[in-house]
């Protein structure tokens, strides 16, 4: 309620009437032109008065009506400084409308609202005027000599409740404005008419023997106009700060959702534990954050060991919690969230900072919360990526990984003009392996020759299963001569080796064949082909060797 008034209240906005509260302007404002017309028409003993006396107060009123002094929530206007001069100085029965005047014409030149909106609601401002009048009326018109304290404090008491019943009935009626919220207001406004009560009485006073006395109100009040005038530009301007920063906080949240969103479609860990770091020191804004999940650890900006220390305290005191947790030295803080993935981590981010705001608490959690799901999907992925392409029993490339591999081996050989050869292993009599240790020993065997392949081949070869005893060693860049001594190395590796049996060691031999890309084999298919035709040829003629068939492909 308090904010709906400040914003109201804000100087530099005007505002067109709801059809609600349009509906009580009209009728308030009616009522008193209609009272201020009778009471000055029929008005008893309206003794002679000057129309100079008449035109210096309003002048006077009108000046006051347009220095609006803000302060707290409300507002006030110093109208009593012209207000009581008019009591003493103008005939009684014409006040009001000397002040209905006083108010329509301040009204008029108020900016922002429309013009028939400013002239409703300054006739309803002048309402309050009715109750000193009617007090002062009722004892005997005096002049300031006369008038008794107890006159006195009874009209301004009458001033301050006709004001409040107005005022809090129009905001009420007609913009639902709780009584509560206003009288806070209205108590402002009371205090500022009592402490410029002595002044107007003081300007009574000279003006009793100089009328124009009240007209060296006049220049106070510009003064004291231009200085509000200035202090209300600094809060527009600070205001229009403050709605600029609610503004980039409310952007900012959203940029963390969105961006909280985008990482549950990556599936680069590294990529997303940099975003996930960048984001959550950015929201923080402080310049050290750390990351870790699993084996990963990506952290930024380091400046000393104490921090590292602290965050690591953080981090610490977050897996024990499995919680938010902070650390705090040296006027530097570090806050860390516990990342909930099956490896475990951390996401913490420090600077030098005491106060931490717990909304920024809250986005680091928000942030942690949507790394550990990004995480999570990424792990799903890697498994299933996993079993689409490696083989279970010997850690090789399977077969559609093989096939893959090898299409891509091709196509950039023939762009790059570079030769790829293709090894192929057939274990040396495997059933009878099978047949005599068991099936479990073969499976030994197989899982011991894979740890041959993986252990001597290259980085750029791809080590497969082709299929059941039959392994294959891709070999992009190597030509036949190349590959002929890779298989010599581990058809003697093979025959070393020496695998636990059920009735002591085992050992295998096995064949290989080798092929080249080149006319005969001009593809994929074609490689393979020549590689099983020049292992066929290895196993008629005694197993356990290497043979290039050189009949079926020729060096480049
Ligand atoms: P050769 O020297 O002519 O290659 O004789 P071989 O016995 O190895 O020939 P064959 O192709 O007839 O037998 C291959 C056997 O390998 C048949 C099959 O039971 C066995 N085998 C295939 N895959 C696996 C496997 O994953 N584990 C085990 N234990 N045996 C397998
Ligand atoms: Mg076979
Ligand atoms: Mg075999």
């Amino acid at each position: 309620m308090t904010d709906l008034l400040i914003s109201a209240s804000r100087p530099d906005r005007g505002r067109s009437l709801p059809s609600r509260e349009a509906r009580v302007e009209l009728v308030l404002a009616l009522a008193v032109v209609s009272a201020c017309v009778l009471l000055a028409v029929f008005g008893t003993r309206v003794r002679a008065f000057e129309l100079f006396e008449v035109g210096a107060c309003v002048l006077a009123y009108v000046v006051a009506a347009r220095i609006t002094l803000y302060m707290g929530g409300g507002s006030a206007l110093p109208t009593q400084l012209a207000l009581v001069p008019m009591l003493f100085l103008l005939p009684l029965a014409l006040v009001p409308l000397a002040v209905l005047c006083a108010c329509a014409l301040a009204s008029l030149a108020r900016r922002g609202s429309p013009v028939g909106v400013r002239l409703l609601t300054g006739a309803g401002d002048a309402g309050y005027v009715f109750a000193p009048v009617a007090v002062l009326i009722a004892a005997g018109r005096p002049s300031l000599d006369e008038v008794t304290p107890l006159v006195l404090a009874l009209a301004m008491l009458a001033q301050w409740g006709l004001d409040a019943i107005l005022s809090v009935g129009r905001e009420w009626l007609g913009r639902g404005i709780r009584p509560a919220a206003q009288l806070r207001v209205m108590a402002l406004v009371w205090a500022v008419d009592l402490l410029l009560l002595p002044v107007g009485l003081l300007v009574v006073a000279v003006a009793s023997n100089v009328v124009a006395a009240v007209l060296a109100l006049i220049p106070m009040l510009v003064l004291l106009g231009a200085i509000t005038h200035d202090r209300n530009e600094r809060l527009v301007e600070a205001l229009e700060r403050l709605e600029e920063l609610e503004r980039n906080r409310a952007r900012v949240r959203t940029a963390v959702q969105r961006l909280g969103r985008s990482i549950g479609a990556s599936l680069d860990r590294a990529t997303t534990l940099e975003v996930i770091l960048d984001a959550a020191m950015d929201v923080v804004a402080v310049p050290v954050g750390r990351i870790e999940a699993g084996d990963h650890v990506h952290d930024v900006g380091w400046p000393s060991i104490g921090v590292r220390t602290l965050v690591a305290q953080a981090e610490k005191a977050a897996l024990a919690l499995d919680g938010p947790a902070r650390a705090e030295a040296d006027g530097w803080v570090a806050l860390a969230e516990p990342l909930r993935v099956p490896a475990g981590g951390t996401l913490a981010v420090a600077g030098p900072r005491t106060t931490i705001a717990a909304e920024d608490e809250r986005l680091l959690a928000y942030l942690s919360g949507q790394a550990a799901s990004a995480l999570r999907v990424i792990d799903l992925h890697e498994l299933l990526e996993r079993q689409a392409t490696v083989d279970e029993m010997t850690g090789l490339a399977n077969h559609r990984r093989f096939q893959e591999t090898l299409g891509k081996a091709v196509a950039h050989a023939g762009r790059a003009d570079e030769p790829v050869s293709l090894i192929l292993v057939d274990v040396d009599n495997f059933k009878r392996v099978n047949d005599t240790f068991g099936h479990q020993c073969g499976d030994e065997v197989l899982k011991a020759i894979g740890a041959i392949l993986r252990e001597r081949t290259r980085a750029a070869d791809t080590p497969a299963r082709y299929g059941g005893e039959e392994l294959a060693v891709i070999m992009p860049g190597a030509d036949a001569a190349g590959a002929c001594a890779l298989a010599e190395e581990l058809r003697a590796a093979v025959a070393a080796a020496v695998v636990d049996g059920p009735e002591g060691p085992v050992s295998v031999t096995a064949s290989f064949g080798v092929a080249q890309l080149g006319p005969s084999a001009p593809d994929g298919e074609g490689l393979v082909a020549a590689a099983d035709a020049a292992l066929y040829v290895a196993k008629r003629t005694g197993k356990d060797r290497v043979i290039f068939d050189r009949a079926a492909t020729t060096f480049r």
